[in-house]
This record gives structure tokens, sequence and C-alpha cells, in this order.
């Protein structure tokens, strides 16, 4: 069976660890026989506003340098894919279209972490009422609407900080999964979630994600998954066991499982 991945960070974005080859030698050693970086997009942010959590503008250029400088070296052994982890700022839309069209970045994966902009903007982790919950699946439905994105990164994220899949959140499951399914959008299952519940869940505050109710309602809508790690260190890429489980519990759920996504076709060849 084909282990692919494309959702994996690097340290530009402040809060990953290890260097790029790093990652790509772990992934060699896992098994992977396709492997993507997603690093958090940087944004133009007007007023100056500096972001703790994404590369700079300026670093996008070297990132970009630095895969593709792998992707020769390694290309016997593995296909590398050089991505990007977006959100879905609407004031921002038009700079990232123009840079997808502009540069070789393969793909851009939704994650849909904050409300219109993080300079300012709630983190839909932290959400914590109903209608947090509501204002996540808005924006997030306006996002995978824009067509720009490969597929839908940690689509439970807001059980991250939620306390239980209550009504609202089994509106929200159905919301998402009925558009990613219009859309032909896959959903990921997110396996620093999956870490995340099992050795700092405590930290969290709500139920946490990958969430087995938004599985089901996925599996009952005939949409399609995808796994993704979201690694921020190399070594998790080495935790074959966890996506073992994952495709076993896909599998169980009988939800169809891709493993390829759409690419930029500026950036082709
Ligand atoms: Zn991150
Ligand atoms: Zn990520």
């Amino acid at each position: 069976m084909r282990m692919t991945n494309y959702h994996t960070h690097t340290t530009r974005c402040k809060h990953a660890v290890n260097t790029d080859e790093e990652y790509v030698q772990a992934a060699i050693e896992a098994g992977y026989q396709v492997f993507g970086f997603a690093d958090h997009c940087p944004w133009p942010y007007k007023n100056g506003f500096a972001s703790n959590i994404r590369m700079d503008v300026e670093q996008l250029d070297e990132y970009l340098e630095s895969i593709a400088r792998l992707k020769k070296k390694y290309a016997s052994q593995i296909t590398l894919y050089a991505g990007l982890e977006c959100e879905y700022y609407p004031d921002y839309m038009d700079w990232l279209k123009k840079t997808l069209a502009e540069k070789p970045i393969d793909y851009v994966i939704f994650g849909s972490h904050h409300d219109l902009t993080d300079d300012g903007g709630m983190y839909f982790g932290g959400s914590n009422k109903p209608e947090h919950v509501r204002l996540y699946t808005q924006r997030t439905i306006e996002g995978m609407r824009t067509g720009v994105f490969a597929y839908l990164a940690h689509p439970d994220l807001v059980m991250r900080g939620y306390h239980q899949f209550d009504d609202t959140c089994v509106e929200m499951a159905y919301a998402i999964c009925r558009t990613a399914k219009e859309m032909d959008m896959p959903l990921e299952y997110n396996l620093t979630g999956v870490e995340n519940k099992r050795l700092t869940g405590l930290r969290w505050k709500g139920i946490g994600y990958p969430d087995d109710h938004f599985w089901q309602i996925a599996a009952e809508l005939k949409c399609t998954a995808i796994i993704g790690l979201d690694s921020h260190r190399a070594d998790h890429v080495l935790e074959t066991r966890d996506y073992e489980d994952a495709v076993a519990y896909l599998d169980g759920l009988g939800i169809h499982r891709v493993d390829t996504i759409r690419m930029n076709p500026a950036a082709a060849g």
C-alpha cells in the first residue's frame, strides 16, 4: 500500500524543529513514497503585523528553493512536493492567487485556523461557545468554496477547545461534509491531532480531533478522506503505527481514502 503525506512543516513557521532534509530522510526511512511540505503560508499583512506562527513573505522563495533542491537530490527514493497550508483570509486571497500563478507552489491545503486574519481574528482551536462553532462552520465553508484549496486540513479542528459534540457540532459536521462532497474535496484525518489526544490531550480544553462523531458523519455523506501528518518535528514522521491505525479506522468506517490531490496547474512540470 502506498504511503503518502502532504502536510509537513518546517522551522520557518517558528514552531517546528529539524531541517528540511531531516524530514525527507525520516520520510524515506518510514516508507513514504510521496511526501509533501505544506508549511504555514506567509501573508502580506497590512499595518506591518508580524505573525509568530508562519514564515515571512520574504522567506517564501528560499523555502521553495530548499524543497526543490531536495526533490532533485532524493528523486530516486521519494517524490517530494512543496506546498503551503493557508487560511481563508478574504483580504489576502487575491495575493494568494497571484502568488500561486507566479511561483512553483505545488498545491495549497486549507487550514481554517483563524477568523478573517490572525492579526486580531479569533483562533478557531480555542472555540468554547456554540457561536464560535457556527462562525468556524461559516468561514470554513466560504474558504472551501473559493476553489483554491486541494483539501481541508483537520476539518474538526474546532473540537480542540469545545467540550462535547453537541447539536451545534452535528450541524457543523453535516455542513462541512456536504460542502466537501459538493466540491469533491478530501477531508484530512490529522495525525498530529491523534498524537495530541493520546499524549497531551489534557492540555486541550475540548474533546480534541480527529473526532469520531465527525468522521461517522463524513462516512455517512460519502466524503473522501486523506491522511495527513501535520508534522512539526522529524521524528513524528517515523510514527507509522498511527498511520496504520488511521488506515484501519477509515477502512472500518467504509470511507473512501485518497492519496493524490489536486495540484496547482501553474506549478506543473
Ligand atoms: Zn503549525
Ligand atoms: Zn499544519
